[in-house]
């Protein structure tokens, strides 16, 4: 069995067998017990077929690879939105996304907090748009898995991210629950053992021997999994041998 992909919507991992792809879900309560062992590209999915390839390079290789510009929809007409999103404690970035999906795109982050700011009227001027705020606020355009995952457990500085909305002509702001009810960071592994709590974006965490972890999808995409719990040895938290 080949992990080959994952869904933000309904969390869930694709598997890939003889071939064949199916969704592992991954809702809250689920237990999970499989073992990583070697990766290598996951291939394509062809709607519920996956031709594999043995190519080293993980998640994929060149020839698998989605260029940005296709994924990310770079000449796209569509009404785009820019947006600012915020993720505990007060790491800030702007964004564009197409209108219509502003907030999956804000869950497919794991956004805490964010604001819709202007709309324009394709992708180039939005693209144009977000560079001109990245100079001119000082915020980011990107921020990396590892540093969302620093802020776990803890709440966003209202004052910061308030005193960033008053420079904007903000239209709507959100706030998202996860739902992960957490009392403090949850170590960042690659793993798939463990009772699922929840998602935030594409971090998966679960509670493991006491030990609360955090794991990036995207690290186990191309990942070979055989049943049954790991028996490595996880970096474990000093309160789960309280
Ligand atoms: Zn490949």
């Amino acid at each position: 069995m080949q992990i080959v992909g994952y869904r933000n919507d309904e969390p869930a991992l694709l598997v890939a067998e003889a071939g064949a792809v199916r969704r592992l879900s991954l809702a809250p309560g689920t237990e999970l017990a499989y073992t990583l062992s070697e990766r290598h590209c996951a291939g394509t999915i062809d709607g519920e077929r996956h031709i594999a390839c043995e190519r080293d390079r993980s998640p994929y290789c060149e020839l698998h690879t989605t260029p940005w510009s296709v994924a990310n929809n770079r000449d796209s007409e569509a009404e785009h939105a820019i947006y600012l999103a915020a993720f505990a404690p007060a790491v800030f970035k702007v964004g564009v996304t197409r209108l219509e999906r502003l907030e999956t795109r804000l869950r497919e982050q794991g956004a805490d907090r964010a604001a819709h700011v202007r709309t324009v009227p394709d992708g180039r001027i939005a693209r144009e748009r977000e560079t001109a705020i990245r100079v001119e606020h000082d915020i980011t355009e990107r921020v990396r898995v590892a540093t969302k995952i620093q802020g776990f457990g803890e709440i966003i500085d209202e004052n910061a991210w308030n005193d960033l909305l008053a420079e904007f002509d903000v239209r709507k702001q959100f706030t998202f629950d996860y739902g992960l009810d957490l009392d403090g960071r949850p170590l960042a592994e690659t793993m798939l053992s463990g009772v699922v709590r929840g998602s935030k974006g594409r971090v998966l965490v679960l509670d493991h021997r006491g030990t609360t972890y955090a794991v990036d999808l995207r690290d186990l995409v191309g990942c070979e999994i055989d049943e049954g719990a790991t028996d490595r040895e996880l970096q474990a938290s000093l309160d789960g041998f309280a």
